[in-house]
Parts: structure tokens; sequence; C-alpha cells
């Protein structure tokens, strides 16, 4: 079974799109939330997660957006990009927003946005915050967003190693557990500005980070057009 995952979109539907050309065939799609917030098509992405069947959990994005109080947390321009992104998606995005859990398992792999300790809000970005998740981890492997940083944090024999993973390089999961962060789609922050997203091959136990080329030019416009602040479609070009 091979499985595309898919985390941090963002409401950057070009990007999305040009993931999912590349994707090949998959039997399944996962998302690891912050599917809206900062950028200009959130029902756009929400419509193609739907057609796609992609199954995941909630972001601290997603959560706001459905109307949560994690909007108070934000910094102003996340919180002006909420704020106009609860004023335009449509009801039934709203009510798919509302219905994304905190975590979602499937077979050896546990699906958060933040950390397996704190699903919507903690950043995986230490080797020690990674050792207290893994602890608690009722399955082998891991996967989380939040941080927008493709990573691996893989245990042998109780020691824990963080792994940068490099551009489109795959790694055997021959460890006794990980974490995996595919990084994100629609804003990347690792200075690379394509597009990431992890391919999983459940059966060889592989674990493949890629990287993809999308039209930039296109979502900055769109971020302008919709007067969202400027930084927002500014990091974009830079990957930060
Ligand atoms: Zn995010």
């Amino acid at each position: 079974m091979r499985v595309a995952v898919l985390s941090d979109i963002h409401a950057n539907l070009v990007a999305l799109d040009a993931v999912l050309a590349t994707l090949g065939s998959v039997d399944a799609v996962w998302h690891l939330g912050d599917v809206v917030g900062y950028g200009p098509d959130p029902d756009g992405v929400v419509a193609r997660l739907t057609e796609l069947g992609a199954v995941g959990v909630r972001g601290n994005h997603d959560a706001a957006a459905a109307g949560g109080d994690e909007i108070d947390w934000f910094n102003p321009d996340a919180r002006a990009a909420m704020e106009w992104t609860r004023g335009r998606i449509s009801a039934p995005t709203r009510a798919w927003l509302a219905d994304q859990p905190p975590r979602h398992r499937v077979a050896e792999y546990s699906l958060v946005h933040g950390s397996e300790r704190d699903p919507v809000w903690e950043y995986v970005t230490s080797v020690p915050v990674a050792r207290a998740n893994l602890a608690v981890l009722k399955t082998r492997f891991g996967l989380h967003g939040h941080t927008h940083l493709p990573m691996a944090w893989a245990e042998r024999d109780g020691r824990v190693e963080a792994i940068a993973p490099g551009p489109n390089s795959t790694f055997q999961l021959n460890v006794d557990r990980a974490l995996l962060n595919p990084g994100s789609v629609g804003q990347p922050r690792d200075g690379d500005p394509r597009a990431a997203w992890l391919l999983l091959d459940l059966e060889r136990e592989t674990a493949s980070f890629r990287r993809v080329e999308y039209d930039v030019a296109s979502t900055q416009e769109e971020i302008r057009e919709r007067e969202l602040p400027d930084a927002l479609a500014q990091r974009l070009a830079h990957g930060v």
C-alpha cells in the first residue's frame, strides 16, 4: 500500500495540485492538518481533499477556522489571514474542518498535527521532545506536521536520532520506532520553496521525502488579490 502524506497545505491550491500531479498511483491520501490558514484558497483545498477521500487530523489553523479560540494564540499576520478565512469559507468547508479529529490511527501509523502528547499545539523540534513523544506513541510510527520542516526522529535500541532528510531521499524504516514529518505543502520553512510531501510504502517500510516545484508567483498573486498580509506572499518565494 502506497500512501501520500500531506501536511500544512495552508490553502495553497496551486502547490497542492502540483504535488497531486506528481503523485503517481497511491492507494490513500493522509493529511496532517493545517489544511487552511495563511493561503488564498481554503474552499478549493478542502474540495480537493474531499474528492481524494483524504483522511486526517485537525491542525490549529483548522480548529480556528471552524470557530475555535485557537485564533487568540496567532501572530498578527496569521490572525488577519484567519479572520479572512473565517469570513470566506463555505458552510461545507467549515463542517469538514470541524469534523477532523485531533488524532487518527491507521495500522501502525498514528496521525497528529502537532505531537502525540499535544496533538494540536506542540512542536517537535528537538531530540528530548521527540523522545518524550516516542515514549507515549501507541503505534510503531508517528506522523506529524506543524513545524513545516521535513524531519525524521528515529529510535533504535533506546537511542533517538534526528535526521534532516535531503530533498527526494528515501529511508528504510528498519527502526524500533520513528516520528516522521513530511514538511509543508503550502508554506515550506526550511529555506526550500518547493512543496514538501511524504510517500510511504507500508509493505516495503520505506519513507520517501519528496519536493515539487510549483508556480509560487500564482499563489502570491492570489494572496495579494485577496488583500491578505503581503508577508504571507513574500515568504513563499524563500521557503521561510
Ligand atoms: Zn501549519
